[in-house]
């Protein structure tokens, strides 16, 4: 923003207490920031979200921490990619001024007894293939919002439910921080831009368009005149068996409030999937709206 006092270096810091300062510092500036919280491995999708943040804000912090808490078990954190150099050189070319990276022992000391669980991702999709995941997310948002006190916080639509939790416990806390909800940023074949896609092999990185393959075609029926969200549902799942190198986790239509399958679709139910490729598991979502404007 063109008011705003010149920006600084990219200051990296690794203790609260540091971002505590530097977010106070800025509110006695009466500057305005933003963070954008990732787990790193930053791609187009993370950038539009930093984008959004310099838009609206003079300052802007970027968190990159993997947080094992959101990972189940028999999850995928050790093959997590981590590539923190790279990813700060990112933020230094976005012009970003702080990035917070705490080790795991600055995050959960030993001792750490808290949790925070938030009611309002419903019962199903990831809230059941992921028992405790939206626990993890929400205690490490809480920290992440009461540490760094931003006036915005910028958050992917990809990740919908984690949105609904992150809008609701910001709320109820009384944090003080806006939700923004940016769009989900896509490569030209329309899938979802995901750090997990990096783990996909050429074979598999093809494969993976599927998913919004599915989308599109579950908003084209649509638009074509079906509305029952089983049937749209079926549309969804029967694309992704199409790909033998997909296995379907789920694919539902909701209604956007709760979750909830939607009996009579609307252009503003949501199609929720996930499919496994080659071992990697990916997520996506669209309105049935804009799932009809995805490329086939
Ligand atoms: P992650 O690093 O995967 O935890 O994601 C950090 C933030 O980036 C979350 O708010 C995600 O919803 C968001 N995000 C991830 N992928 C995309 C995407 N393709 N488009 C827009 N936002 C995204």
């Amino acid at each position: 923003m063109s008011d705003a006092p010149p920006r600084t270096e990219l200051a990296v810091v690794e203790r609260p207490e540091q971002l505590r300062e530097l977010s106070r510092v800025w509110e006695l500036a009466a500057l305005r920031s933003g963070l954008v919280p990732t787990m790193g491995a930053l791609h187009q999708g993370h950038l539009a979200l930093i984008r959004a943040a310099r838009s609206r804000c003079q300052r802007v912090v970027v968190s990159v921490f993997v947080n094992p808490r959101q990972f189940g078990a028999t999850e995928d954190l050790a093959g997590y990619p981590r590539p923190l150099r790279q990813d700060l050189e990112r933020l230094r070319s976005e012009g970003v001024d702080a990035a917070y990276c705490p080790a795991l022992e600055v995050m959960y000391p030993p001792g750490f007894a808290t949790e925070v669980a938030v009611r309002a991702a419903g019962s199903r999709w990831e809230a059941e293939r992921r028992p405790g995941h939206f626990v993890g997310v929400a205690t490490v948002m809480t920290k992440l919002l009461a540490t760094a006190r931003p006036e915005v916080a910028f958050l992917g639509e990809k990740d919908i439910q984690q949105v609904a939790v992150v809008t609701r416990l910001a709320r109820d806390l009384d944090l003080g921080t806006e939700i923004s909800v940016c769009p989900t940023v896509r490569e030209e074949d329309g899938l979802a831009c995901s750090s997990r896609n990096q783990r996909l092999s050429p074979e598999g990185r093809m494969a993976a368009a599927v998913l919004a393959r599915a989308l599109a075609r579950t908003g084209a029926e649509f638009v074509g005149g079906q509305r029952s969200g089983d049937a749209l549902a079926d549309v969804a799942a029967s694309v992704v068996a199409e790909e033998p190198r997909a296995e379907l986790d789920y694919a539902g239509v909701v209604d956007p409030s709760d979750f909830e399958p939607a009996e009579l679709a609307r252009p503003s139910s949501r199609v929720m999937l996930a499919a496994r490729v080659e071992g990697v598991r990916l997520i996506d979502n669209a309105t049935l709206a804009q799932a009809a404007q995805l490329p086939c």
